[in-house]
Protein backbone atom coordinates (compact mmCIF):
# COMPACT_ATOMS: atom_id res chain seq x y z
CA UNK A 1 0.00 0.00 0.00
CA UNK A 2 1.24 3.21 -0.70
CA UNK A 3 1.52 5.60 2.43
CA UNK A 4 3.05 8.79 1.23
CA UNK A 5 0.17 11.98 1.15
CA UNK A 6 -0.26 12.23 -2.77
CA UNK A 7 -0.39 8.39 -2.89
CA UNK A 8 -3.71 8.95 -0.36
CA UNK A 9 -5.06 11.32 -2.19
CA UNK A 10 -4.96 9.14 -5.30
CA UNK A 11 -6.42 6.50 -3.60
CA UNK A 12 -9.18 8.44 -2.25
CA UNK A 13 -10.15 9.65 -5.89
CA UNK A 14 -9.67 6.18 -7.10
CA UNK A 15 -12.14 4.69 -4.34
CA UNK A 16 -14.48 7.71 -4.49
CA UNK A 17 -13.58 9.10 -0.98
CA UNK A 18 -12.39 12.15 -2.84
CA UNK A 19 -14.34 14.04 -6.06
CA UNK A 20 -12.55 16.11 -8.62
CA UNK A 21 -15.25 18.91 -9.21
CA UNK A 22 -14.82 21.73 -12.42
CA UNK A 23 -15.35 24.53 -11.74
CA UNK A 24 -15.01 25.87 -15.03
CA UNK A 25 -17.50 27.35 -17.45
CA UNK A 26 -17.37 26.23 -20.98
CA UNK A 27 -15.65 28.66 -23.48
CA UNK A 28 -17.24 29.01 -27.26
CA UNK A 29 -18.34 31.48 -28.90
CA UNK A 30 -21.55 32.17 -27.11
CA UNK A 31 -19.35 32.59 -23.58
CA UNK A 32 -20.30 35.90 -22.20
CA UNK A 33 -17.53 39.04 -21.74
CA UNK A 34 -17.59 42.12 -20.08
CA UNK A 35 -18.70 45.37 -21.73
CA UNK A 36 -17.01 48.56 -20.76
CA UNK A 37 -18.99 51.66 -21.84
CA UNK A 38 -17.50 54.48 -24.64
CA UNK A 39 -14.73 55.26 -25.07
CA UNK A 40 -13.20 52.06 -23.45
CA UNK A 41 -11.81 49.23 -25.59
CA UNK A 42 -13.48 45.88 -25.48
CA UNK A 43 -12.52 42.70 -25.69
CA UNK A 44 -13.83 40.10 -28.00
CA UNK A 45 -15.91 37.06 -27.55
CA UNK A 46 -13.86 33.71 -28.78
CA UNK A 47 -13.95 33.03 -32.42
CA UNK A 48 -12.29 30.26 -34.24
CA UNK A 49 -10.76 30.44 -37.90
CA UNK A 50 -10.33 26.38 -39.23
CA UNK A 51 -7.01 25.41 -40.64
CA UNK A 52 -7.66 22.11 -41.86
CA UNK A 53 -10.23 19.34 -41.53
CA UNK A 54 -10.06 16.31 -42.66
CA UNK A 55 -9.64 18.82 -46.03
CA UNK A 56 -6.78 18.71 -48.79
CA UNK A 57 -5.23 21.83 -46.34
CA UNK A 58 -4.90 18.36 -43.60
CA UNK A 59 -6.67 15.37 -45.06
CA UNK A 60 -6.05 13.56 -41.49
CA UNK A 61 -6.32 16.11 -38.92
CA UNK A 62 -8.46 19.25 -37.85
CA UNK A 63 -7.49 22.18 -36.31
CA UNK A 64 -8.37 26.03 -35.70
CA UNK A 65 -7.06 28.99 -34.55
CA UNK A 66 -8.18 30.77 -31.72
CA UNK A 67 -8.71 34.68 -30.94
CA UNK A 68 -10.05 35.67 -27.45
CA UNK A 69 -8.99 37.75 -24.90
CA UNK A 70 -6.67 36.98 -22.03
CA UNK A 71 -9.91 38.41 -19.87
CA UNK A 72 -12.38 35.91 -21.72
CA UNK A 73 -14.44 33.13 -20.17
CA UNK A 74 -13.33 31.43 -16.51
CA UNK A 75 -9.87 33.17 -16.25
CA UNK A 76 -7.59 34.22 -13.97
CA UNK A 77 -6.43 37.82 -13.41
CA UNK A 78 -2.35 38.58 -12.88
CA UNK A 79 -1.54 41.46 -10.76
CA UNK A 80 -0.36 42.94 -14.25
CA UNK A 81 -3.57 43.49 -15.46
CA UNK A 82 -4.26 46.48 -12.82
CA UNK A 83 -2.00 49.84 -12.43
CA UNK A 84 -1.52 49.18 -8.89
CA UNK A 85 -0.28 46.37 -9.66
CA UNK A 86 1.68 47.16 -12.92
CA UNK A 87 4.95 46.18 -11.39
CA UNK A 88 4.38 43.13 -10.02
CA UNK A 89 3.70 39.43 -12.00
CA UNK A 90 2.38 38.57 -15.28
CA UNK A 91 0.86 35.48 -15.41
CA UNK A 92 4.01 32.94 -16.66
CA UNK A 93 5.67 34.41 -13.20
CA UNK A 94 2.77 33.23 -10.58
CA UNK A 95 4.87 30.46 -8.67
CA UNK A 96 3.09 27.23 -9.62
CA UNK A 97 2.63 26.63 -5.37
CA UNK A 98 0.34 29.70 -5.22
CA UNK A 99 -2.20 28.22 -8.34
CA UNK A 100 -2.98 25.42 -5.79
CA UNK A 101 -5.02 25.88 -1.87
CA UNK A 102 -7.58 25.36 0.04
CA UNK A 103 -10.69 26.76 -0.67
CA UNK A 104 -13.05 29.25 1.70
CA UNK A 105 -16.70 29.43 -0.17
CA UNK A 106 -18.70 32.44 0.99
CA UNK A 107 -22.35 32.01 0.26
CA UNK A 108 -24.31 34.72 -0.60
CA UNK A 109 -26.88 33.03 -2.81
CA UNK A 110 -29.87 34.02 -0.89
CA UNK A 111 -29.07 37.54 -0.34
CA UNK A 112 -27.87 37.69 -3.92
CA UNK A 113 -31.22 36.18 -5.05
CA UNK A 114 -33.27 38.96 -3.94
CA UNK A 115 -30.71 41.71 -4.34
CA UNK A 116 -28.74 40.83 -7.55
CA UNK A 117 -26.08 44.18 -6.76
CA UNK A 118 -25.40 42.51 -3.23
CA UNK A 119 -22.36 43.58 -1.74
CA UNK A 120 -20.10 41.55 0.45
CA UNK A 121 -18.30 43.29 3.41
CA UNK A 122 -15.30 43.27 5.45
CA UNK A 123 -18.50 42.30 8.76
CA UNK A 124 -19.95 39.38 6.10
CA UNK A 125 -15.94 38.18 5.88
CA UNK A 126 -15.60 38.67 9.45
CA UNK A 127 -18.64 36.87 9.75
CA UNK A 128 -17.49 33.99 7.67
CA UNK A 129 -14.12 33.79 10.15
CA UNK A 130 -16.12 33.71 13.05
CA UNK A 131 -18.22 30.70 12.13
CA UNK A 132 -16.08 28.11 10.04
CA UNK A 133 -12.37 29.59 11.79
CA UNK A 134 -9.68 31.39 10.94
CA UNK A 135 -8.78 31.55 6.40
CA UNK A 136 -5.65 29.18 6.37
CA UNK A 137 -2.39 29.66 4.87
CA UNK A 138 -2.87 30.10 0.77
CA UNK A 139 -6.65 30.37 0.69
CA UNK A 140 -8.96 31.20 -2.28
CA UNK A 141 -11.98 32.72 -1.38
CA UNK A 142 -14.87 31.57 -3.60
CA UNK A 143 -17.67 34.04 -3.60
CA UNK A 144 -20.90 32.27 -4.24
CA UNK A 145 -24.06 33.89 -5.44
CA UNK A 146 -25.91 31.38 -7.51
CA UNK A 147 -24.60 33.71 -10.88
CA UNK A 148 -23.11 30.68 -12.39
CA UNK A 149 -27.25 29.72 -13.27
CA UNK A 150 -27.10 32.80 -15.93
CA UNK A 151 -23.98 32.02 -17.55
CA UNK A 152 -25.52 30.41 -20.87
CA UNK A 153 -27.56 33.40 -21.20
CA UNK A 154 -25.40 36.77 -21.72
CA UNK A 155 -27.88 39.60 -21.08
CA UNK A 156 -29.26 37.98 -17.79
CA UNK A 157 -25.00 37.16 -16.98
CA UNK A 158 -24.14 40.98 -17.36
CA UNK A 159 -27.16 42.07 -16.37
CA UNK A 160 -26.81 45.61 -17.27
CA UNK A 161 -29.54 48.51 -16.97
CA UNK A 162 -29.54 52.09 -18.14
CA UNK A 163 -27.81 52.98 -15.11
CA UNK A 164 -25.15 50.31 -15.69
CA UNK A 165 -24.31 46.61 -14.51
CA UNK A 166 -26.30 45.40 -11.58
CA UNK A 167 -24.04 42.15 -9.85
CA UNK A 168 -22.89 41.48 -6.97
CA UNK A 169 -19.61 41.84 -5.62
CA UNK A 170 -17.38 43.20 -2.54
CA UNK A 171 -17.45 46.57 -0.79
CA UNK A 172 -14.75 48.45 -0.54
CA UNK A 173 -14.56 47.19 3.12
CA UNK A 174 -14.64 43.62 1.72
CA UNK A 175 -12.36 44.36 -1.17
CA UNK A 176 -10.05 46.25 1.74
CA UNK A 177 -10.55 42.76 3.93
CA UNK A 178 -9.47 40.52 0.75
CA UNK A 179 -6.18 42.40 -0.13
CA UNK A 180 -5.12 42.93 3.85
CA UNK A 181 -5.81 39.54 5.13
CA UNK A 182 -2.61 37.49 5.25
CA UNK A 183 -3.61 34.02 4.45
CA UNK A 184 -5.90 35.40 1.26
CA UNK A 185 -3.60 34.37 -2.09
CA UNK A 186 -7.28 35.09 -4.38
CA UNK A 187 -10.76 36.32 -4.68
CA UNK A 188 -12.83 34.12 -7.57
CA UNK A 189 -16.19 34.84 -7.89
CA UNK A 190 -19.46 33.54 -10.74
CA UNK A 191 -19.78 37.08 -12.08
CA UNK A 192 -17.91 38.61 -14.99
CA UNK A 193 -16.03 40.33 -12.74
CA UNK A 194 -13.81 40.37 -10.01
CA UNK A 195 -15.65 43.81 -8.63
CA UNK A 196 -19.18 43.90 -8.19
CA UNK A 197 -21.16 45.79 -11.52
CA UNK A 198 -21.47 48.75 -9.64
CA UNK A 199 -17.62 49.37 -8.72
CA UNK A 200 -17.09 51.69 -10.88
CA UNK A 201 -18.68 54.49 -9.13
CA UNK A 202 -16.67 53.42 -5.50
CA UNK A 203 -13.91 55.17 -3.86
CA UNK A 204 -11.72 53.90 -5.05
CA UNK A 205 -13.04 52.76 -8.28
CA UNK A 206 -12.99 48.98 -9.21
CA UNK A 207 -11.63 48.38 -5.41
CA UNK A 208 -10.76 44.24 -5.83
CA UNK A 209 -9.10 44.83 -8.55
CA UNK A 210 -7.29 48.16 -7.21
CA UNK A 211 -6.33 46.43 -3.23
CA UNK A 212 -6.16 42.86 -4.33
CA UNK A 213 -3.86 42.87 -7.80
CA UNK A 214 -2.20 45.79 -6.19
CA UNK A 215 -1.20 43.49 -3.42
CA UNK A 216 -0.16 40.74 -5.65
CA UNK A 217 -3.00 38.52 -5.37
CA UNK A 218 -4.87 36.52 -7.64
CA UNK A 219 -8.59 37.06 -9.50
CA UNK A 220 -10.70 34.17 -10.79
CA UNK A 221 -13.96 35.13 -12.55
CA UNK A 222 -16.85 33.03 -14.42
CA UNK A 223 -16.73 30.48 -11.92
CA UNK A 224 -19.24 27.19 -12.03
CA UNK A 225 -20.77 24.82 -9.98
CA UNK A 226 -20.09 26.48 -6.68
CA UNK A 227 -22.78 25.11 -5.27
CA UNK A 228 -20.78 21.92 -5.40
CA UNK A 229 -18.21 22.80 -2.65
CA UNK A 230 -18.22 22.74 1.20
CA UNK A 231 -17.81 25.95 3.13
CA UNK A 232 -14.07 24.82 4.15
CA UNK A 233 -12.03 21.72 2.98
CA UNK A 234 -11.37 21.67 -0.46
CA UNK A 235 -8.52 22.23 -2.72
CA UNK A 236 -7.97 24.68 -5.73
CA UNK A 237 -6.30 23.91 -8.84
CA UNK A 238 -6.08 26.74 -11.32
CA UNK A 239 -4.43 26.25 -14.58
CA UNK A 240 -3.72 29.15 -16.48
CA UNK A 241 -1.64 29.36 -19.46
CA UNK A 242 1.83 30.35 -18.83
CA UNK A 243 1.50 33.71 -20.91
CA UNK A 244 4.61 35.33 -20.60
CA UNK A 245 3.56 39.06 -20.13
CA UNK A 246 0.44 37.69 -19.98
CA UNK A 247 -2.22 40.64 -17.74
CA UNK A 248 -4.84 37.39 -17.18
CA UNK A 249 -5.57 33.59 -18.97
CA UNK A 250 -8.57 31.71 -19.93
CA UNK A 251 -8.13 28.92 -17.27
CA UNK A 252 -8.88 25.23 -16.27
CA UNK A 253 -10.15 25.40 -12.58
CA UNK A 254 -10.38 22.43 -10.77
CA UNK A 255 -11.77 21.56 -7.25
CA UNK A 256 -11.06 18.04 -5.31
CA UNK A 257 -13.45 17.62 -2.33
MN1 LIG B 1 -10.14 39.85 -15.85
Amino acid sequence: MPHSSVSHLTQALADGAAHVIDLTQPLSETTPVLVLPEPFANTPHLSRRTLSKFDDAGPAWAWDVLELGEHTGTHLDAPIHWITGREREDVASIPPERLVGPIRVIDKTSEVASDPGYLLTAADLDAHEAEFGHVSPGSWILFRTGWGARATDEAAFLNAGKSGPVTPGPDVSGARWLAEHPHVVGFGVETVGIDAGAAGGFDPPFPVHNFLLGAGRYGLTQLANLEALPAVGGMLVVAPLKLVGGTGSPSRVLAFI
